[in-house]
């Protein structure tokens, strides 16, 4: 049944319609061609807003029974009117449901699971809530929101990534904290060494699920899973849901809400475009050519390989731009530095591969450019969902040869 409902939403982004998809272009073009995804994915005319104001919101934040001080937190956070997930998560998570959100990233998605979390430890500070998400710079990112959202309200947090010292994080977990968030290699090592008790915690977040799979997590979510209490309530988000995500599902919930944010109902808006250019130094110099124009204010450039990656960061400081790059092979201590030089706007142009970029949320990004073209549907969306956040008009480009 639960398969029934999937199929159709899914029926872009599932694992094998992607296979045939890219094995159709690659024959168009002889097998030498790197195109993944037809132009027009790339283009939305000149400014076509994503969203669209057809989700009535329902709800208010005022509505919500939760605590008063929380509240407070929403409104100095800034946040007015509930996103739709937040629309229509938050109030089935407070009544202690299990939940399935569709949603990309940049949907509010983080929030929606944050506030009736913050909400349940307030009034039973034995909870204890596990949240697990693909990337260190997701769960930094997470843990930066939780932070914001439980201000001055005493609710302890622990990061357990990869890249970062274990040591730390041991002493942190002696501390007990109330929410535990980390990638799932570092959960399953902590796990092992027994300084992680997963049978603690009765909230679970899989965050991004589809792009744990991506990374290929799918091993260690189904043994964190295995050692979960039976008695818990799971909350589940990912963008797209293939047969892999599905399994998970189907270990993960019991009679979940189910939520589907269509992406044109998420708070984003974005103009898309390609660029036809052939041959690297062409690019480059297209690249340059843009990059010098006043309104590419803070650019996130796409590489596909962290080699890829470094050249063009490197080609492009010797030419005088204010640039940085950000990808796996970099220390946790870099890309954290990276990242809050681009954030503050102390750098003006970041260079990243997919798995480093995934999940970023760094306001005011005026322009996602594509130098490299995405590989799938899937990543796509990831990429250009980093521009146009919380209501901008962003910019995507996508180069194609
Ligand atoms: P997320 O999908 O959780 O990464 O959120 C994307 C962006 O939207 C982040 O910058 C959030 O701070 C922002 N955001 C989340 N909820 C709201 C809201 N209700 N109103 C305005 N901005 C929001």
């Amino acid at each position: 049944m639960f398969q029934k409902s999937f199929n159709n939403h899914n029926r872009h982004f599932s694992g094998r319609h992607r296979f045939h998809f890219r094995k159709k272009n690659r024959q168009s073009n002889n097998g030498k061609s790197k195109k993944f995804l037809p132009e027009s994915a790339y283009s939305r005319n000149s400014v076509a807003p994503i969203q669209n104001n057809t989700t009535e919101i329902k709800n208010q934040f005022s509505d919500f029974f939760i605590d008063k001080k929380l509240k407070e937190n929403i409104a100095l956070r800034g946040y007015i009117t509930p996103t739709p997930i937040q629309d229509q998560a938050i109030q089935p998570i407070l009544e202690g449901k299990d939940v399935i959100g569709i949603a990309e990233t940049g949907s509010g998605k983080t929030a929606a699971f944050l506030i009736p979390l913050i909400n349940k430890i307030l009034h039973a500070r034995q909870e204890k809530a596990l949240i697990i998400v693909p990337t260190r710079e997701l769960a930094v990112q997470i843990n930066d929101d939780l932070k914001s959202l439980s201000r001055f309200l005493s609710v302890y947090s622990c990061l357990c990534i990869g890249g970062a010292s274990i040591n730390r994080q041991i002493t942190d977990l002696r501390n007990n904290p109330s929410i535990v968030i980390g990638t799932p290699g570092r959960i399953k090592d902590l796990f092992n060494r027994r300084f992680l008790h997963l049978n603690s915690f009765k909230n679970i977040v899989l965050d991004e699920a589809d792009r744990m799979v991506d990374i290929g997590f799918l091993p260690e979510i189904k043994l964190i899973i295995s050692y979960l209490p039976k008695v818990r309530q799971s909350l589940f988000f990912s963008a797209t849901v293939s047969s892999d995500v599905e399994e998970i599902i189907n270990s993960f919930v019991i009679s979940p809400v189910k939520i589907f944010v269509k992406s044109n109902e998420t708070p984003v808006s974005i103009s898309q475009d390609v660029i036809r250019v052939k041959g690297t130094e062409n690019k480059i110099s297209k690249l340059k050519e843009l990059l010098r124009k006043e309104e590419f204010k803070k650019v996130l450039i796409f590489g596909r390989t962290k080699y890829g990656v470094d050249r063009l960061s490197k080609k492009l400081f010797l030419q005088g731009f204010s640039v940085a790059s950000l990808h796996g092979n970099k220390s946790q201590n870099q890309r954290l530095r990276v990242l809050s030089q681009f954030r503050d706007n102390r750098v003006k142009i970041l260079i990243a591969t997919d798995i480093a970029a995934r999940g970023l949320d760094i306001p005011d990004v005026s322009h996602v450019i594509n130098f490299d073209e995405p590989a799938t549907r899937t990543d796509y969306v990831h990429r250009i969902g980093r521009t146009g956040r919380a209501q901008k008009i962003g910019h995507a480009l996508t180069f194609v040869g």
